[in-house]
C-alpha cells in the first residue's frame, strides 16, 4: 500500500510507491498561465512550427492516404517502419553517426524512449548520474522509476570529467549501483551549453572504464547557429552509448516521433518494451514523415529553423545585455535555451508569481535539479516568441528582478 497522494483523492492508498516521483512538473503548471496571449512566455520549449512548409506536410499527408491508406491506418512493426528508419540514418549521419536500418528503434517521441530505457535498467535505488542542471522531464522519468539521481557539475564546456570521476568513486564507496549517465551534450536543456569534443572523449573513456552506459539525448544537435556542433558521442562509441533522437525540434513535435540507436542486445529488449507499451509507434505519422522526407528539402527546412532561432537567440542576448547587465547567463550556439543566474538573495520560484503579474513567464531553475538546487537560476526559452516579444519579455523580467532586489 502506498502512502502517496492525499485524502482528497479516495484512491490515494492504492497508488504504487513509484508515483511519488510523479509530482506535476513546474513547467507543466506554468503552461496554463503562460498560454494567455498577454503573457510573454519564455517558459516552454515549443518549436516554432509555423515556420514549416505547411503545404508540403499537407501533401505528405494526402499521399499517405492515397498510396498507403490500409497500411498507414494499421498497426505496424514494434521497431518502426523501415523506410522511416532509412531516413533516420540520413539525419543521424549529419552528426557523424553510422548505423544500419536494423539498429534503429522508432519511439513515440524521445520522451517515450527515456521512459523505455529507464524501465529497462532501473531498479528502485539504482543510480542515474545526470549532468546538473538536467532536462526536467527526464528527471521526472528517473524519479518515477525510483532512481537515485546523482548530479554532476558542469561549466561552459559541459560535464566536468573530474567531477564525474569523483562522483563515481564516491557512489561506489557507498556501495551504490550506477546504471547510466544521462547527458544532453549539445545545446543542452536547460543550460544551452555544449560539451566540448575533448570532454566527450574523456567522459566516454571514464564511463567505459567504469562499466556505465551513456544515455545521450540529442534533440537540438542540428539546430546550430554558427559552425556545426561537435559530432555526437555515439559517433565514436557504439557499444556503451544509447542514443536518443527526435523529429520534435527539427520537424514537429505533434508527430510524436523519436528514435533510439542502441547496442544490439539492448535494442532487442527495447523493441519488446516498445511493444509492451504501445504495440507499435504510430504507423500513420511514420508514413507522413517518411513521405515528407522523401519529397521535401528537409535540410533546407532545418536551415530555415536555424535562421529563425538564431535571430531570436540574438534578440534575447541583446535584451539581457540592455536590461539586465549585472546578471550572468550562458551564450548558446544553438538550441532553444539561455540559463540565467540571479543574484544570490533572489529565489526564482518565489519570484514567479510576481513575474506572471508583470505578464512574463520563465521556468524556475529548481525544476532542473533533483536535489533542490537551482534556486537562483531561471531557464529562458527563445524558440517561440518573436524577437520583439522576447525583448519585451526581458524588459518585463528586468522590472520584476529589479523590484525584488529593492524589497
Ligand atoms: N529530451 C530533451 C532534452 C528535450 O528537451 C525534450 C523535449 N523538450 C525531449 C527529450 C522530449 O522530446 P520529444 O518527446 O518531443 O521527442
Amino acid at each position: 500500500m502506498s502512502t502517496q497522494g492525499n485524502n482528497l483523492d479516495p484512491w490515494y492508498t492504492h497508488y504504487a510507491d513509484r508515483t511519488a516521483g510523479l509530482a506535476a512538473s513546474e513547467v507543466r503548471a506554468l503552461f496554463a498561465v503562460a498560454s494567455r496571449p498577454e503573457v510573454v512566455s519564455l517558459a516552454g520549449g515549443m518549436p516554432f512550427v509555423s515556420a514549416l512548409p505547411q503545404e508540403l506536410i499537407a501533401g505528405a499527408f494526402e499521399r499517405t492516404m492515397r498510396d498507403y491508406g490500409p497500411t498507414a491506418l494499421q498497426y505496424g512493426s514494434g521497431q518502426g517502419m523501415p523506410a522511416l528508419r532509412e531516413h533516420i540514418l540520413e539525419v543521424m549521419a549529419l552528426e557523424g553517426i553510422r548505423g544500419g536500418v536494423d539498429d534503429v528503434v522508432v519511439t513515440t517521441g524521445s520522451q517515450h524512449a527515456l521512459e523505455l530505457v529507464t524501465k529497462l535498467f532501473i531498479n528502485p535505488g539504482d543510480v542515474v548520474i545526470a549532468e546538473a542542471p538536467s532536462y526536467v522531464t527526464a528527471l521526472t522519468v528517473f524519479k518515477s522509476f525510483q532512481a537515485h539521481v546523482n548530479h554532476v557539475v558542469t561549466d561552459e564546456h559541459g560535464l566536468i570529467p573530474e567531477a564525474l570521476e569523483e562522483a563515481i568513486a564516491a557512489l561506489r564507496a557507498e556501495g551504490r549501483t550506477i546504471k547510466f549517465l544521462y547527458t544532453v551534450p549539445t545545446f543542452g536543456n536547460p543550460s544551452g551549453v555544449t560539451m566540448s569534443w575533448e570532454r566527450r572523449l574523456r567522459v566516454l573513456e571514464i564511463c567505459r572504464a567504469n562499466n556505465i552506459l551513456v544515455l545521450e539525448d540529442n534533440p537540438y544537435g542540428l539546430l546550430y547557429f554558427g559552425a556545426p556542433a561537435p559530432h555526437a558521442m555515439r559517433s565514436v562509441e557504439e557499444d556503451g552509448v544509447i542514443y536518443l533522437g527526435t523529429f520534435s525540434k527539427t520537424l514537429a513535435p505533434g508527430f510524436r516521433l523519436g528514435w533510439v540507436l542502441a547496442p544490439h542486445a539492448i535494442r532487442e529488449k527495447l523493441i519488446l518494451a516498445n511493444e509492451a507499451a504501445v504495440l507499435s509507434p504510430s504507423s500513420f505519422t511514420q508514413h507522413v514523415v517518411s513521405e515528407y522526407l522523401d519529397e521535401a528539402d528537409w535540410k533546407g527546412q532545418i536551415d530555415t529553423f536555424r535562421g529563425v532561432y538564431r535571430e531570436r537567440r540574438d534578440a534575447m542576448l541583446l535584451a539581457l545585455d540592455d536590461y539586465l547587465p549585472d546578471l550572468s547567463w550562458t551564450h548558446p550556439d544553438g538550441g532553444f535555451y539561455v540559463w540565467v543566474t540571479l543574484p544570490d538573495n533572489l529565489d526564482s520560484k518565489s519570484m514567479l508569481p510576481r513575474a506572471v503579474k508583470e505578464l512574463v513567464a520563465y521556468t524556475p531553475g529548481t525544476a532542473f535539479y533533483a536535489d533542490g538546487n537551482g534556486r537562483t537560476n531561471i531557464r529562458l526559452s527563445f524558440c517561440y516568441p518573436t524577437p520583439e516579444f522576447i525583448r519585451e519579455g526581458i524588459r518585463r523580467l528586468s522590472t520584476v528582478i529589479n523590484g525584488e532586489l529593492e524589497l
